[in-house]
């Protein structure tokens, strides 16, 4: 669990101590537990015909557009960089072997992610992982991670990085550009001008949505700048069929933090065998600039000494998340700036795991329809 920000509770917006400026305003949403909040249905009687951009399609994002679209008849647009939806949620094969290199599992202590993962579970897109369960239940996607993402790529403007975004006449219009010809960190105001947008949900990982708010000159870049994010190097290896080896490592004192063997996750039908590897979050920092091949022949090293598998691998992939997870959070479920009708979401204001991201999304939809319901009925 990430270290949360010492927030100081009072009538009005929170305060978020900042070194630099002494304490900065932030408008966010009343912390009411998710659990005790109104179902969207309950959220306002009229519908609203307001159009919404939300920037990031990862479970947050998601999460955000899915329960948005219950109270909203306007249009929801969402763009993402990636190829597919689901951000972290990330899954991919290599020579026909099924890979999870994003997030490994799900847990859930909010009633409302849990039943949300229940309702997967019983239509079939989840399962529980009871190799991992150990002192909390793990849910798995089925076929894969990525199928807790939920979303059909249809849904969203994928391979859409957007860099920049300007208010006139009160609307958004954001600079959307084609993915593989922008750095990934660019931000500036370059490729298509969409909208007009009524809203604008930024749902990216912290230093992401800090440039991005820097870029725009809003003041909510400060509390997301404050947020850091630890990264990790994966490494895929694939080994022949019948290759014997442990199904879950959890080292200690290594540069390895996490070892799965992907055929012991529910569902997996795969012959060959196919582990995943994850770096610790400070060996990960060490050799963040470190060449691809360097990191993949150390780390592939590693696990051949700690798994003790006898095979050399044959095939070995490398993913570096530059973003992983969250060190420390805001503590708040997202930022909402009603003035300027813009929103911040992502695991980093809660915490640091899936249900943070989920958490988040429902409280970027539940501020928003909060304040349409008092639009609408004002
Ligand atoms: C290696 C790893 C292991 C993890 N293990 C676990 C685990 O076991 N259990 C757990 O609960 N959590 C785990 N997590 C954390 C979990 O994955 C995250 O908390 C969660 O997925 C975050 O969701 P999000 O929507 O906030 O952000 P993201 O999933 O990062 O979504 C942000 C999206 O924004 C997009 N984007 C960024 N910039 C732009 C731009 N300019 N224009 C357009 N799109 C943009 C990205 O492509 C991305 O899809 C892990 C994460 C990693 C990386």
């Amino acid at each position: 669990m990430p270290a949360r920000l010492g927030l100081r509770r009072r009538p009005g917006p929170l305060v978020l101590p900042c070194p630099a400026a002494g304490g900065i305003e932030v408008v966010a949403p009343p912390l009411k537990p998710l659990a005790q909040a109104p179902g969207i249905g309950q959220v306002g009687s009229v519908k609203n015909t307001q159009n919404i951009a939300i920037i990031g399609a990862g479970l947050a994002g998601l999460t955000a557009a899915a329960y948005l679209r219950a109270g909203y008849e306007g249009e929801i647009v969402i763009f993402d960089k990636g190829r597919r939806p689901g951000g972290r949620l990330a899954a991919r094969r290599h020579q026909g072997v099924l890979f999870n290199h994003g997030a490994q599992f799900a847990t859930a202590r909010n009633p409302r992610f849990l039943a949300w993962l229940q309702a997967r579970v019983a239509d079939g897109r989840a399962a529980l992982w009871p190799e991992t369960s150990i002192n909390h239940d793990r849910y798995v996607g089925l076929p894969d991670m990525n199928a807790l993402a939920d979303a059909p790529i249809s849904a969203v403007e994928t391979g859409r990085h957007v860099s920049f975004a300007e208010q006139q006449g009160g609307q958004w219009y954001l600079y959307v550009n084609d993915a593989k010809l922008v750095a990934p960190g660019h931000v500036g105001p370059t490729g298509s001008r969409i909208g007009p947008f009524d809203r604008l949900i930024l749902a990216l990982p912290a230093p992401q949505a800090a440039a991005f708010l820097a870029g725009i000159g809003h003041y909510f870049a400060e509390p997301a700048s404050i947020v850091t994010m630890a990264p990790c190097w994966t490494v895929m290896l694939g080994f022949p069929p019948g290759t014997a080896g442990p199904d879950i490592l959890l080292p200690a004192h290594s540069p390895l933090s996490w070892v799965a063997r992907e055929a012991c996750r529910p569902g997996n039908r795969d012959a060959s065998v196919g582990y995943t590897v994850q770096a610790s979050p400070a060996w990960s920092r060490a050799h963040l600039e470190d060449d691809a091949q360097a990191v993949q022949d150390m780390l592939a090293r590693e696990f051949i000494a700690l798994s003790g598998v006898a095979a050399d691998p044959d095939f070995t992939a490398t993913h570096r998340w530059r973003y992983a997870q969250s060190e420390i959070s805001l503590g708040v479920p997202c930022l909402w700036d009603e003035e300027r009708n813009l929103g911040v979401c992502g695991d980093w204001c809660m915490g640091n795991r899936l249900e943070s991201a989920f958490c988040s999304g429902v409280g970027m939809a539940e501020a928003i329809l909060a304040h349409t319901s008092m639009s609408v009925r004002g």
